[in-house]
């Protein structure tokens, strides 16, 4: 097999998730957002993590996410945060997935389906207080949970918004709280109350405590990455995630010597160029060409030239004693220097979010414990 590998740490999950439990205290649910392949970090193996730690729902973009985690046989509440199209109501509803609806389309179909099968369907509403991304005018929603709860077969159970800038724009999101809490009343003066009300992302539970309501949904920093820059001095952040390979190659070039595609790096020396077998198509950006750094021997070494498609050349010259075999950390800790998916993020222009959900289906997720996966503490 290819050496390269992520490792997650899944002890750094139930840490993540026991600090941000203490965060907003026992009374409430939390919603861990495993879409994406549980950004990056493997969906069955996280989801039962974080099942084992106590959080009370998952949180998924798509059917066919829910429908993985069903048939790993994860019983906990699953609600999918993207509206679906009828198409799909019957598998929802048989496989229990809480679907998020703000179509009447949508709701119909649900509640067909519910009957059909003599089943109720757990549903949410998401209401539009800012993000501009779907979900219902402030207006209109409560008219339409009106709608929802006369509907046979659905039950009503919660309803949510989602901040767009909850790491950047206080003002934005605290008059956003505040248009989603009148909303809330309207709604409940027409259906009665509502059991789950939810709204905070991870940027928002470590600035907002009166965006808890009754759930948060936490993703990125259950996975120990920052919401936003400096998120790490507010919690502590245990990053889950190691990217790792191998040197397979080793060579000494003369001083003039071009490497990879394109002839970008040039030799200004005599140099060692090390191979190592990962590239682009596992997620490892060809953007970072000639930027990236990795930890080799405990020591930076710089990326040389354009990365490939499989792999790509370290310049190792100033790193003494680098052997074939030797260890490649892309991301992560080693010895005592770490580089972070932050980094990463900053040198393609992009956020950490990105860098994880982009590391490949190519690239093996190797989980290590220490604790079994049946107990919790949360
Ligand atoms: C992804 C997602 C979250 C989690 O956001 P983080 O910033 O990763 O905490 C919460 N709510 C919705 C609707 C999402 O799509």
């Amino acid at each position: 097999m290819r050496p390269t590998e992520v490792i997650v740490d899944l002890d750094a999950i139930h840490h993540n998730l026991a600090g941000l439990r203490k965060r907003v205290g026992q009374g409430r649910r939390i919603l861990a957002a495993v879409k994406a392949n549980a950004y990056g970090h493997g969906l069955v193996a996280v989801a039962h993590t974080c099942v084992s730690a106590g959080v009370d729902m998952l949180g998924v973009a798509t059917v066919e996410e829910a429908l993985e985690l069903r048939q790993q046989d994860i019983k906990c509440p699953i609600l999918m945060f993207a509206p679906e199209s009828s198409d799909s109501a019957e598998e929802i509803v048989q496989h229990r997935i809480t679907a998020t609806v703000c179509e009447e389309e949508v709701a119909s179909a649900l509640s067909q389906a519910a009957l059909k099968f003599g089943l109720t369907a757990k549903v949410h509403l998401n209401v539009d207080s800012g993000m501009g991304r779907g979900g219902l005018g402030l207006e209109e929603a409560s008219e339409f949970a009106e709608k929802v709860a006369g509907l046979g077969g659905l039950k009503l159970e919660g309803v949510w918004t989602h901040f767009p800038v909850a790491d950047q724009d206080e003002q934005f999101t605290t008059d956003q709280i505040g248009l989603f809490i009148r909303c809330l009343g309207k709604i409940e003066h027409r259906v009665g109350k509502i059991p789950i009300i939810h709204a905070a992302n991870s940027a928002a539970v470590l600035k907002y405590p009166s965006s808890y309501f009754g759930m948060v949904r936490v993703g990125i920093a259950i996975y120990g990455l920052e919401p936003f820059e400096g998120a790490s001095k507010m919690a502590r952040l245990a990053p889950a995630l190691t990217l790792k390979s191998r040197i397979v190659q080793l060579k000494q070039v003369p001083s003039g010597s071009g490497v990879s595609y394109g002839r970008r790096f040039i030799a200004q020396r005599p140099s060692w160029i090390a191979t190592v077998p990962i590239g682009y198509a596992d997620g490892y950006s060809r953007l970072l060409s000639g930027k990236a750094e990795v930890l080799v021997h405990g020591q930076r070494v710089p990326v040389a030239g354009t990365i490939c498609m499989d792999q790509l050349m370290l310049d190792v010259t100033d790193a003494p004693g680098v052997r074939k075999g030797d260890e490649v950390v892309l991301i992560g800790q080693q010895g005592s220097i770490r580089i972070t998916a932050e980094e990463l993020a900053k040198k393609m222009n992009t956020i950490n979010y990105e860098v994880v959900c982009r590391i490949g289906p190519r690239v093996p997720r190797v989980y290590i414990s220490s604790r079994s996966e049946k107990e919790t503490y949360l």
